[in-house]
């Protein structure tokens, strides 16, 4: 069990995983927002529709930036962006992918396996650095 060394670097991985799972929320919602206007010939709700994928698209650039600093503590490498490295061969996906499981983790367990060394890491500081343990 691996843990990160600074809270600056839990805290980029907790809000690059919340803002994955926001954005994997608020697109898919956007583009039903729209439709369901599109269909009623509703002007406002497909300017709604819009507004949220806006919204979305501005979470998703702040999660790609967010997520280049947010690295494995073990490997480092970017563990809540496309990399185009190859995974660790018994890496689990969730819905089709690693980052997926990977924000799923961070958010819901406090930790994830790295995709790409399949190390288990918890959120939490290491012994040596925690202020509680001296
Ligand atoms: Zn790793």
């Amino acid at each position: 069990m691996h843990r990160p060394r600074s809270l600056a670097a839990i805290y980029r991985l907790r809000l690059a995983a919340i803002l994955w799972c926001a954005r994997s929320i608020l697109l898919p919602t956007a583009v039903g927002i729209m439709l369901y206007g599109a269909m009623l010939s509703h002007q406002a709700v497909t300017w709604i529709g819009a507004g949220v994928g806006v919204l979305g698209g501005l979470l998703t650039i702040l999660q790609w930036v967010i997520a280049t600093k947010a690295r494995c503590p073990l490997c480092a490498s970017q563990v809540l962006s496309h990399q185009g490295c190859s995974r660790h061969r018994r890496a689990k996906k969730l819905f089709g992918s690693h980052r997926c499981r990977v924000a799923m983790a961070i958010v819901f367990r406090n930790g994830f396996s790295c995709p790409n060394c399949n190390e288990p890491t918890q959120l939490q500081l290491r012994d040596s650095v925690n202020p509680r343990n001296r």
